[in-house]
This record gives structure tokens, sequence and C-alpha cells, in this order.
């Protein structure tokens, strides 16, 4: 049997929040349950994690929780009727003076209220994710009164962008404050942060964290505009970067997403960071059975660039075959993992300089698994930092993560080729580590007799130190 090495993140919804449902996703292979705060409330979100935790637990997976932030979405308000129909032509005002929920095809109301100021006649608003297009025609105190460029049925609370980015609204808003609070009760192992515009958004992000008690892996997501123009200080920021293609898609335009998603991708994998590709990756299975050759290939795609994980939004939690979705996802990673990525790590990162040890000695690792026959790499690891640059550099055999660390295991869940083992090392004298780790594995089928495998230790396990030693053992149990 072969391991899938990229990872499935999944958003929890209606359709697949009842146990029985999370049971099979767990089984179809998810290995990131994801709760979108954007929606729901905090006693479902809780019951979810509850129930996620309790099965992990049952069937011996390492699941990590995925705490998803609103962010400052822009969002109009609601129509009277629920939803208007406009046609291009059309002129309507938004108006943050109009009530909530009396919006009409004349004005409707918006949460943000001071959007006026970022706003100049000639700026083109998308809606509904770029299904409805508006252009400013002038600004009449804090009302925008536009234009209908791009028709159609605009319901309540949808989303608004501002092609071309520029709107300020802080990335980090009184309920993202809240739930980060959230995160930290509930020990999830990542925080999502929505529209970050610079690295300064995700440093906020950690600081309230760390004083909310949680040590969670902070993911930038990477869907304004100016989040791009600021790549590489993100990246350096965050642990882990999401390609969060659906507003990132209305912000720059739909054609300009694949160009840009590749850049981000290769500029994760090269700072060290692990990165998520998302959003409308197996769409039509909302209502579908099987994929479009478009999405089998768009997915397949996102593995060969070097994705750690692929997510799926609404396909798992309002659509018809949430299950299934998974399992489609699954597959097609499997199978377009049988192409190397042995190109990539090479023209990236065989010919750099290392000035970490830890990093050194995991590019000996794979430097080894090339070019000598073995099965495995086994990483005695205290934060998953080592299994993480085992993977940036693309172990083409799994690389276990041994760790009696639990935030850590979770960590790992998101990192591509990493499985994480839960195993505590100071059970056992210095001398007996390794034959004890070994038979472990062995004893759990993961490791077979006469396997040789590649085994990466700090000096002083337990007291955080990074690796700094690789050894090349044979499997003998006997
Ligand atoms: P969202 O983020 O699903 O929270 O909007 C992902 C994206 O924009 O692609
Ligand atoms: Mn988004």
């Amino acid at each position: 049997m072969s391991l899938r090495r990229t990872k499935i993140i999944a958003t929890i919804g209606p359709a697949s929040e009842s146990p029985t449902t999370l049971r099979e996703l767990l089984l179809a292979g998810v290995n990131i349950v994801r709760i979108n705060m954007s929606h729901g409330t905090k006693e479902r979100h809780k019951q979810v994690i509850d129930n996620v935790r309790k099965l992990a637990a049952e069937l011996k997976l390492a699941i990590a929780i995925l705490i998803d932030l609103q962010g400052p979405k822009i969002r109009i308000a609601k129509f009277i009727d629920g939803s208007v129909h406009l046609q291009a032509g059309d002129e309507i005002v938004i108006d943050p003076t109009c009530p909530d929920d009396m919006g009409d095809n004349k004005r409707v109301g918006v949460d943000y209220k001071t959007l006026a100021s970022d706003l100049q006649p000639g700026d083109q608003l998308l809606l509904d994710d770029g299904r409805i297009l508006f252009e400013v025609t002038k600004i009449e105190d804090m009302a925008i009164v536009c234009q209908v460029k791009l028709g159609g049925t605009l319901s309540d609370n949808k989303g608004l962008n501002r092609v071309g980015g520029g709107l300020s609204a802080a990335a980090l808003t009184d309920k993202d404050k809240q739930d980060i609070k959230f995160a930290a009760e509930n020990e999830a192992e990542y925080v999502a942060v929505s529209f970050p515009r610079a690295a300064e958004d995700i440093s906020y992000a950690r600081d309230l964290l760390q004083a909310a008690g949680s040590k969670a892996g902070i993911i930038a997501k990477i869907e304004r505009v100016e989040a791009v123009e600021d790549l590489i200080s993100i990246i350096d920021a965050a642990d882990a970067v999401m390609v969060a293609r659906g507003d990132l898609g209305v912000e720059l335009g739909f054609a300009e997403l694949p160009a840009v998603q590749k850049r981000i991708i290769e500029n994760c994998r090269l700072l060290n960071k692990a990165v998520i590709t998302a959003t409308q990756m197996m769409e039509s299975m909302l209502t579908n059975t099987i994929p479009t050759r478009a999405e089998v290939t768009d997915v397949a795609n996102a593995v060969l660039e070097g994705s750690d994980a692929v997510m799926l939004s609404a396909e798992t939690a309002s659509g018809q075959y949430p299950v299934q979705v998974v399992a489609a996802m699954a597959e097609v990673c499997l199978a377009a993992e049988r192409q190397s990525l042995r190109g990539l790590v090479q023209s990236q990162t065989m010919e750099r300089e290392f000035n970490r040890v830890d990093e050194a000695i995991a590019m000996a690792a794979i430097y080894i698994s090339d070019h000598l026959d073995v099965s495995a790499i086994v990483a005695l690891t205290e934060s998953g930092l080592t299994p993480l640059l085992l993977s940036r550099a693309c172990a083409e055999i799994p690389i276990y993560g041994v760790t009696s660390n639990k935030l850590a295991r979770g960590k790992m869940a998101l990192y591509r080729g990493v499985y994480p083992i839960d195993f505590d090392i100071r059970d056992f004298e210095r001398w007996e580590v390794i034959r004890a780790v070994i038979t472990e594995l062995a004893a759990h089928n993961i490791l077979q007799q006469g396997e040789r495998v590649i085994i990466t230790r700090g000096d002083l396990m337990g007291a955080s130190v990074s690796a700094n030693s690789l050894k090349i053992v044979t499997v003998d149990t006997a």
C-alpha cells in the first residue's frame, strides 16, 4: 500500500458535522479539520471539535484542528426580501446608514461603515465572489453610488471586494480576537488569519494567541493584492500559508491566479514553510458524484507544484457528497505523487548554503535517501521542525515524525510526506532509544524486518534541541 503524501483539509459544515459523517471523512483521508468562523456558532464548532478529537483517538489518527478566522471580509447587509435582481445599467447605493435588513434594489447597507473613504469614482466592486460587478459613479458623504455592470441575483450578506485591493479594514476584528481565545481554549493546532495585508498582522495574531496560552501554528491566507506584494515577509512571519484563491481571484482577477499560486508555493518551500492550496478545488462535486477533468488536473497540479495540503471548502461543508469528494481528492493526490518532485528540490535547495545544523542534517538525509536504498526517515523530534525541513526537501520515502508532544504531532499532520508517531523516548535510556523506536514502528508494521532507515535526532531530546545527528540502521527485531 502506498501512503498518500499530500494532506487533505476538509471544512466542516451542515453537510458533514454529524459524528457519523465525521468518522467517514476521517476514514476517507482527511488530515485536518477546518472550522470556518465565518459561519455557525461557537457551541456547534465546539461540538465538532470534541467529536473529531474523540474519533481521532478511537481511530488512532493524527488529526489537526484548523480555526479559520473570519477576518475583515466586507459584506453588504440584508434585503427586505432576502435578495434582489439587478440588471446592467441599474443604479444602486451602498449606504452605511441603511438599516441592516432594509435593502432593496435601490439601496443596501454595508457592515464596514467607512468603506466610502477607501473608494473613488471609477472603482470596480465585485460582489459574491465576482458574480456581480458594480462601478462606483460618485461618493456622497458615506454613501457609495454605483452602476451595475454585471447583474444577477444578489442575496443577503454577500462579500464585497475592490478590484485591485486597497481596502483599509484592519486584519483582526473584535470577533477574530474572541475567536482566537476560542482557538486557544480548544487547543487548535492551527489558526488561519484572513485578509492579512502585511507581516505585522501575522505577528499581532501571534501575540494574541500566545497571550491566550496557545502555541498554534499561524496560517497566513494570501487573499489580498497587498499580501501578494508583501509576500516574502508575510511568509516569513507565518508558520504556513494558504493560497486563498476565492478572494484572491477576485482582487487580482482570476487570470492571474495560476502564476501567483506557483510563485507562492515555490517561495513557501524555499523559506521552509508549509503551504495549502485552497478553494473551488472540486466545486462541481457540490452536486456531482465525480469531479470534472479540469478539477482533477487542478488538484494534481497543486500536488506537483509542491503543496503540502489541498483544501475542500463548500464541497465538504455544504455539498451533497462530502465523503466521496474526499475519496476522489485522495485518489488524485496519490496518482499525481507517482511523479517525482526531485527536480524541484535540486534546482531550489541542493545548491544552497545552510547556516543551520538541522537544515544541513535534513538535506544530508534527503541526499542519502536519493542515493542509497532506504525505506524511511525516522525523525526524533520535539517541535516537528526537523520533519518540516525534511519535507521541504521533498523526500520520496515516508518521514516519520516521532514525538510525545501532542501539539507537534498535530502540526505535522499538515506537512507533506510526514506521518506523526506518538512515542515517548524519555521512557528509555539514551543508548536504547533507537532500538526502542525501531521496535515500536516494526510492531505496528510501519517498518519491516531487514529494511534500511535513516534516523535523525538532536542531542538532548526533551529539551528542544534540534537535530544534529544522523544514523543509518537496518531494522532487526529478531
Ligand atoms: P474563505 O477563504 O473560504 O474563508 O473565503 C479562502 C479563499 O478566499 O479562497
Ligand atoms: Mn477568503
